[in-house]
This record gives structure tokens, C-alpha cells and sequence, in this order.
């Protein structure tokens, strides 16, 4: 293996990566960055995200700026914004020992004035989605005849997302002569279009094996009814104590209905997908990046450009309408030399679908079992025992406490308050596990299913009615105002002092329903009405009638509902939301008001 110097990468940048930690190069950037660092060289390169390709293609071009020339040399073009300033990112970081050379990110949905001015002030990179590089260029505000290297990353997924005219346009105003470098994961059709048009004598660079999958990543499908997916859901997260990771759906509505489940049902999980505004997604892929949020529940389009690399699984929640985008997906994990687990819960219809995929990326799956319930509480108590094994013990700031909690305790010999402890983190999970009926894996000839499904939907959990021992509220606000099942429970935290067990949340586009044990009813209703929330007023009612407790009824708030709209404000709750711990904990379950299990 050469080494970055052998490679020709000069001083500045080599001190850069040094810094990053770079010791050698990874095998992309061994085949990439001697052949960019010469002239006249295209290069189609066979690569997932997470080997290293920034940095392949990075390196070469920015060394072969020339500073005193102020002009775009380098022209970047990429899917999606997230990515376009990752990757600018990252060449500010390996360029920080060139001084004065400048990288321009390019992309929709922010100010087109204020790129123009830096355009104006002159720029020696740019890096762009090609929306909005192609409105520049139109405006006449972008020069691109002295690009030197044009880089197309991602290039099937800008493909994919409707940018093949866009890209044809912004090649042809860039001069014959250069280098040509296209990143792809996969190789469809479109391809080799642009390959065939734009392209001389390509050099082809495979990473692995042509339109294989990682080699560190496992595939595991689950078979199961299209009704138990959620539960499956919920028992290889519980399976997974530490999982990070991105849980893939197939429709925005399908993303936020299942975010909002796993929210109820107390993990920590967010919704990632096309409806939220642009600051709201932001928001959310900051909290997941930084792993305050440990399952992001996201559609393909809003996770590209999310480059996370320490994702320890990918979920399919379902397969992908689109058999590529299964590469996609589990390409984010397994990344960086780590390993990683893609897992799909798939029906029995799509077993088709698994076969063909297992072609692409020339790997077969394993099948899982479900895991049962024993099976989770187990790997539950030996984390717990891990955790505790390991955890750092500030001995200065607990010793003025110790000397009474050894009092208190003493009565206790060492086996029970083991016993103890473990108890009081896992009897919640113990309990909702101890009666459930097992998951049945289909199967997969017959169809046929010989069990009966848990015990939560023979309680008839999805039922509209209340649950026993809870009253049902109706909330003035819902979906419309920006709320979703975590803001509500803050909202019902904030308003409402003490403890408060939340049931059910039913979110509606205008109005919400939710649930709180019988007992709290009269606090819920006296603390919460006519709290304030950015000038608007909160509005409880009961919702049903339910052992006579009822004042009001649906069509009630249907016209109270209209009325209210008047007063409407900008209720913002994501922008109040207080930032939750890494996982949920016990203490943090009974402390803070959740939903039961
Ligand atoms: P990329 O495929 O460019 O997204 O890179 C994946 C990850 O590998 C990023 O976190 C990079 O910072 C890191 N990386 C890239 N090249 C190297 C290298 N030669 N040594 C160590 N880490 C690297």
C-alpha cells in the first residue's frame, strides 16, 4: 500500500489530513487521486458512500487550484443540499493549509443573492446541486470555462431524482478538456448516457465487486404478516439495546405515522421526510448526527445527504419500491471499516423482491427469527449489567451522599440490591413481555399464520375507545400546527406539574386526542386550559363519553375546531423541544410523563 506522499498529495494537504487522522489511504483514493492529479483522465469509479470518495476526489482537485487565479476550477455537482455542504465541509477541512483558496457551496433553498455576491468576489471551487447551479449560470452569474476537473457524486441518485437535463446542461458549458470523475454506487441505464456523451476512454475503478453490497454489512429479512410489521419494529429495537439507526419507509405519511408509534411507545425516535420545513429537518438530522435521537424513522429522498458513519443498523421497513435504492440504504451502515446489520421486514409478497436483490448486490440473506420476548429481556439485563460494569464513578461528587444511602441500604445484602436495581429497570419491559403471544414468522409457501397476534391488539390497543383506567382528551391543536406526539407530551409536561401517565395519542391534521389516567383527568383539564402557546390558547375537552365523564362530543369539536382556526398562531413546538437523553432509561420513562409501553 502506497502512502498518501508516495501518491503525490502535496504538504499543505497532507498536514491537513494528518490532523483528520488520515494515516493511509483508503483503496478508492489509492486508484483515484494519482490519476485526477493528471491531465485529461476520466474516471467512472463503482463506489459506496463510507469508502473514503470525498477525500479521492477532494485532494487531487483542490492541489491543483490555482489561487491567484480567481475562478471556479473545480465544479462539484451532487444531490442533494445536506450533501453539498458535507462535502464542502470536508475540502474546507483538507484545504485549511492553502491559504486563501475558497469553496463555494451551491444549493437550492437558500439566498441566490448572497451566493452571487460570493460568486462576484470570486471563488475557486464549486460545489452544487444542479437546480440551482443551472438558475446561476442561467442569470449569467457563474463562469465555468476555466473548470478543470467536474466531479459528478452520487451520480445515479441525481439521476434518480430527475437531474439528468439539468446535468447535460452544466456539462456543456464546461470546456472539453478535463478531467471527468462520476461516482456511483450503482450502475443503471442513465449512466452510461452521460458516460458515453461526456466521456473519453474512461478509466472504471470498482470498488468491491461491480454492484456488490458492502462486504461488512449482513442482510437479514423477517417474514411477517403486513399487520405485526410495527411489533417486529419495536422487538428488534428492544433486541438492539444500543441500535443507531435509520428506519426506512416508503411514503412520508407511512415515515410520520410510524415515528409518531415508536415516540408513544417510548423510544427515542424522530421523523425524517419531505413534509417538515427545511429548519425542521435540519433540526432533526442535527439530533440524530449527534445521537440524541437513536432511531430516525426517514424516507429515501430526505435521508440522502444525512451522512452518518457510525450507524449500527439499517431497518427496511418494507422493501423499497425501487430495487436500487436497497443499496442505497444499506450502504449507510457498514461504513468506515465498521460492520453493520441492514434488516428488512418484509411480507411474504415480497419474497420475489428479496431474490432479486440478492442479485445486485450478489449476497444472500439470512433469514431471522423474531426475537422473543425472553430473548430481548435477556439481552436488556445483560446490557444493563454492562453499563453498569462500565460506568465512570465520579467518587467526589457522590461520597458526601454515600455514607446515608450505605445507611439506608444496609438492610439489604448484596444480592438483592442487585436484584433490586435490575428490577427497577426492566420490569416494565419484563411485564410487557411476560404474556405476549410470539411474533409467527410466515410461513413463507403457505401464507398461513397459526398465531394469534399479541396481547396488546387483543386489548384492543388501536381501538378509537379509551383504555381502561384512562380518560380521552380532545386538544385544539394537531399535525397542521407542527405537533407531533413528542411536542404534545411536552405540552401536557409543561402545563401540568407532577407525574402523569400519557396513553394514546391519536394526532389529526387540525385537532389531537390523547390519553391520561382517569385520576389526573380534573388536573389535565384545569392546568392546561387557557395555557398560552404563542398567543394562542390551549384547549382540552373531554373527547367521548366514557363511564358517564363527557361534556362534549365529536361534532362539538368539530365547530369549536373551526372557530378556534381564527386564532390561530405559528406554534413552533419542534424549536421548544427540550433535547432527550441518548436512550430511554427507566428514570427517564417514569420521570418525564410518557406514553405506556
Ligand atoms: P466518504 O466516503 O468520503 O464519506 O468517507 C467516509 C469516512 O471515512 C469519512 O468519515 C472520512 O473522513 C473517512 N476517511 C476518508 N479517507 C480516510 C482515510 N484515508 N483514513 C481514515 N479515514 C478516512
Amino acid at each position: 500500500m502506497k502512502t498518501f506522499e508516495e501518491l503525490g498529495v502535496a504538504a499543505p494537504i497532507l498536514k491537513a489530513i494528518q490532523e483528520m487522522g488520515y494515516e493511509s489511504p483508503m483503496p478508492v483514493q489509492e486508484e483515484v487521486i494519482p490519476f485526477l492529479l493528471g491531465e485529461d483522465n476520466d474516471v467512472i469509479a463503482l463506489a459506496q458512500t463510507g469508502t473514503g470518495k470525498t477525500a479521492a476526489f477532494g485532494l487531487p482537485i483542490l492541489q491543483k487550484i490555482d489561487v491567484n487565479l480567481c475562478q471556479p476550477q473545480a465544479l462539484v455537482l451532487c444531490p442533494t443540499r445536506e450533501l453539498c455542504l458535507q462535502i464542502t465541509d470536508d475540502l474546507n477541512e483538507y484545504s485549511k493549509y492553502i491559504d486563501g483558496l475558497k469553496v463555494l457551496p451551491v444549493y437550492g433553498g437558500s439566498s441566490i443573492e448572497s451566493q452571487i455576491k460570493t460568486l462576484k468576489r470570486g471563488v475557486h471551487v464549486v460545489v452544487a446541486t444542479p437546480g440551482r447551479l443551472l438558475d446561476l449560470m442561467n442569470r449569467k452569474t457563474v463562469n465555468l470555462g476555466l473548470v478543470k476537473n467536474v466531479i459528478l457524486d452520487e451520480a445515479d441518485e441525481m439521476l434518480n431524482m430527475g437531474f439528468t437535463e439539468s446535468i447535460n446542461s452544466i456539462l456543456a458549458e464546461v470546456p472539453s478538456s478535463r478531467n471527468m470523475l462520476l461516482f456511483s454506487a450503482t450502475m443503471p441505464q442513465g449512466i452510461a448516457g452521460i458516460t458515453r456523451k461526456y466521456m473519453k476512454n474512461p478509466k472504471e475503478i470498482v470498488i468491491g465487486k461491480k454492484n456488490e453490497g458492502n462486504k461488512n454489512i449482513k442482510h437479514v429479512y423477517y417474514m411477517v404478516q403486513a399487520r405485526d410489521k410495527y411489533l417486529a419494529l419495536k422487538r428488534i429495537a428492544d433486541y438492539y439495546p444500543n441500535i443507531y439507526g435509520i428506519v426506512f419507509c416508503r411514503t412520508r405519511k407511512e415515515t410520520q405515522e410510524i415515528a409518531d408509534k415508536l415516540i408513544q411507545d417510548g423510544y427515542n425516535a424522530d421523523s425524517l421526510h419531505g413534509e417538515l420545513s427545511q429548519a425542521q429537518r435540519d433540526y432533526v438530522m442535527q439530533k440524530f448526527r449527534v445521537k440524541n435521537v437513536q432511531l430516525l424513522v426517514a424516507t429515501d429522498v430526505a435521508a440522502r445527504g444525512l451522512d452518518v458513519d457510525e450507524l449500527t443498523h439499517v431497518i427496511n421497513y418494507g422493501l423499497p419500491d425501487e430495487i436500487e435504492s436497497y443499496t442505497h440504504r444499506s450502504g449507510r451502515t457498514g461504513r468506515a471499516g465498521r460492520t453493520g446489520i441492514s434488516i428488512s421486514i418484509c411480507h411474504v409478497k415480497e419474497k420475489g423482491k428479496i431474490r432479486q436483490i440478492e442479485r445486485i448486490i450478489n449476497k444472500e440473506f439470512e433469514k431471522g427469527e423474531i426475537p422473543s420476548g425472553k430473548a430481548i429481556c435477556e439481552k436488556q439485563i445483560f446490557n444493563l449489567i454492562d453499563q453498569v460494569e462500565k460506568v465512570k464513578v465520579d467518587e467526589e461528587e457522590i461520597s458526601a451522599l454515600l455514607p446515608s444511602i450505605f445507611r439506608k441500604l444496609e438492610w439489604l445484602d448484596k444480592e438483592d440490591i442487585i436484584k433490586r436495581m435490575v428490577s427497577l429497570e426492566l420490569n416494565r419491559m419484563i411485564d410487557y413481555y411476560k404474556d405476549a403471544d410470539e411474533i409467527q414468522v410466515v410461513d413463507e409457501r403457505s401464507e398461513r399464520r397459526s398465531g394469534s397476534g399479541e396481547r396488546e391488539r387483543r386489548n384492543g390497543r388501536n381501538s378509537a375507545n379509551s383504555e381502561e383506567g384512562f380518560s380521552r382528551f380532545f386538544l385544539n391543536f394537531g399535525k397542521s400546527d407542527g405537533l407531533f406526539p413528542n411536542q404534545l407530551i411536552e405540552l401536557v409536561n409543561k402545563c401540568v406539574p407532577g407525574k402523569i401517565r400519557i396513553g394514546k395519542i391519536d394526532l389529526r391534521d387540525n385537532f389531537s386526542f390523547f390519553e391520561v389516567e382517569e385520576g389526573e383527568a380534573n388536573r389535565v383539564l384545569k392546568e392546561m386550559n387557557g395555557y398560552e402557546l404563542e398567543g394562542r390558547r390551549v384547549s382540552v375537552e373531554y373527547a367521548q363519553s366514557k363511564k358517564g365523564d363527557s361534556s362534549g362530543s365529536r361534532g362539538g369539536y368539530r365547530e369549536r375546531k373551526s372557530g378556534s382556526n381564527r386564532d390561530r398562531g405559528s406554534f413552533s413546538p419542534r424549536s421548544e423541544r427540550k433535547e432527550k437523553p441518548w436512550r430511554r432509561t427507566s428514570s427517564d420513562r417514569s420521570s418525564r410523563k410518557k406514553s405506556r409501553y
